[in-house]
């Protein structure tokens, strides 16, 4: 461990500690930590060649690539803010966000000239866009640079959120807010806070998510290598677990390709040492079978948000035993050094047990919103991130995150968490995918909906899955109607975007939260 937090302190401090270990890999290219720390003053002086001072932003338009995680740190180690943005993403949602961050350079990766070209053609002062895989051959034989680095409150980091909910929002992140939970000061060390040597940990989540690039960042806390794959695909993970990988990052949807995929059973997984996983609910029974699929890992349910640089609770391994154990629904409890809280509509701090909003208190919660100032000052309130979602927390600090409260559905004046009626519902042997949302409905205010993806080759019978529900659940929380669709619409974190699936029944009308 060390106590170092900012990019340029561990950079040096690795090249000086481990020279040799692999820090980046992709695709078998590796880069040792030294060579790493020399590279990246040459990329700094590559950077100041584009007009690139501390303090400006640069984009990265690309797939997860080893030269993305090399431009951030080096941004990093200058004090110039990286955002990276979605591949997925359209032209003129790429105009909008490099016109919103006013970006200087966007960098991009093979393949995406086109992409680049048609997004900076719909803007009025676009960015110098770079090939990278060009620019960083030509530095090579160029001199590193000498440059003042940036301190542990300079942004560094600016990532958009999901977009689960609305728009995504820029959350602007500093050396100190990435850096202050991943380096546990060693009285407050977990067993899975220290790390073996020989260790790597596979960012396969896209890099334009805390899930993705957060995970560069731990390794580059913990001084261990990463290993980069372009995009998530379960043979891939299935390949990384045959190639040494020993911990992972993984959303439940990507989770239930990896176990369900018919390679799984033939996988060595006996070298993973923790599994973890968050960002959206996870069903019981995925993890319930994946606990037993990889039975030698220990498994972190993390839960977090871009906002607070990812994780702020974290379900130990010890509470995912598959024997009469409530806890296995719990997101978990504060990671040492946050301090999380259930408050009600007037802030205050509710009884343990009542479901209110989860607020958390962190060094790793962001600077603010880039550009949004009420934003800001509506959910960033004296130190103390507002979550947006609904929980409750038990005697001893587990947090039970109920859903969103955007999401939840308030029908004829009971609250039904979305999030418990498909868990419930998942338990059916037709459904590959359920999302339940609230519709307008002339006597309840709002009405109980499930929106159902078939099993391949299964069919599914509305009635059946209402009586399904119903022999498990409340009768206030069992969809009053299913719908049967073929795509479920998800974000590119894999979250469902229920607020696609409710919008057709709510045109024209407004919803109490939206
Ligand atoms: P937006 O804020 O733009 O609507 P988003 O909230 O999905 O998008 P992220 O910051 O990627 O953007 O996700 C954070 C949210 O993900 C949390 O507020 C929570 O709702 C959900 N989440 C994260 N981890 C977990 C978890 N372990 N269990 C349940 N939900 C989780
Ligand atoms: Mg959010």
């Amino acid at each position: 461990a060390t106590d170092k937090l900012t990019f340029d302190e561990l950079m040096r401090h690795w090249a000086e500690e481990k020279p040799d270990t692999v820090a980046l890999e992709q695709d078998g290219n590796a880069l040792t930590f030294s060579e790493l720390e020399l590279r990246s003053r040459k990329i700094v002086a590559m950077l100041g060649a584009h007009g690139v001072a501390k303090g400006d932003r640069i984009a990265w338009l690309g797939k997860n690539a080893r030269h993305y995680f090399e431009l951030f740190y080096s941004a990093a180690r200058l004090g110039a803010v990286m955002v990276p943005i979605g591949w997925r993403l359209a032209a003129p949602e790429i105009a909008y966000i490099l016109g919103d961050t006013g970006a200087k350079v966007l960098f991009i990766d093979n393949g995406f000239d086109e992409l680049a070209a048609k997004a900076c053609g719909q803007m009025e002062s676009a960015p110098e866009v770079v090939d990278t895989p060009s620019a960083l051959a030509e530095i090579e034989a160029a001199a590193p640079a000498d440059f003042d680095p940036a301190g542990p409150d300079d942004a560094i980091l600016q990532l958009y959120t999901s977009g689960t909910t609305g728009n995504p929002k820029g959350a602007v992140l500093t050396n100190a807010n990435l850096f202050s939970l991943r380096v546990p000061a060693e009285e407050a060390a977990q067993p899975w806070s220290s790390w073996d040597d020989d260790e790597a940990i596979l960012v396969c989540m896209p890099c334009a998510h805390i899930g993705g690039t957060g995970l560069g960042i731990m390794a580059m806390a913990a001084g261990i290598r990463a290993i980069v794959q372009a995009e998530f695909t379960p043979d891939g993970v299935l390949d990384g677990f045959e190639q040494g990988i020993t911990r992972l990052f993984i959303v439940p949807a990507a989770l239930q390709m990896v176990i369900q995929h018919p390679r799984a059973k033939d996988t060595d997984m006996s070298g993973v040492k923790y599994v973890m996983y968050g960002a959206a609910p996870i069903p019981l029974d995925l993890l319930r079978e994946a606990v037993q699929t990889i039975p030698d890992a220990g498994f972190l349910q993390c839960y977090g948000m871009t906002e607070t640089t990812g994780t702020i609770a974290m379900l130990p391994p010890e509470d995912h035993s598959l024997e009469g154990n409530q806890r296995m629904k719990s997101a978990g409890k504060a990671v040492p050094g946050a301090e999380l809280k259930v408050v009600g509509e007037d802030g205050e701090e509710l009884p343990r047990g009542e479901v209110g909003e989860l607020i958390c208190k962190s060094p790793s919660n962001m600077a603010g919103y880039w550009n949004l100032p009420e934003a800001t000052s509506s959910s960033l309130i004296d130190g103390w991130m507002h979550t947006g979602d609904a929980a409750y927390m038990d005697e001893d600090g587990y947090v039970f995150i109920q859903d969103r409260i955007k999401d939840m559905i308030i029908s004829g004046g009971e609250n039904v968490y979305p999030a418990q009626v498909e868990s419930a519902i998942y338990g059916h042997p037709a459904v590959a995918e359920v999302a339940v949302v609230g519709v307008p409905d002339d006597t309840w205010g709002e009405a109980v909906k499930a929106c159902v993806v078939p099993k391949l080759g299964s069919e599914v019978d509305p009635a059946d899955i209402i009586a399904f529900t119903r022999e498990r659940l409340a009768g206030f929380k069992v969809p009053k109607t299913v719908d049967v669709i073929e795509v479920m619409p998800r974000n590119a974190s894999g979250k469902i975007l229920r607020r696609e699936l409710r919008a057709p029944y709510w045109e024209g009308r407004d919803r109490a939260v939206n």
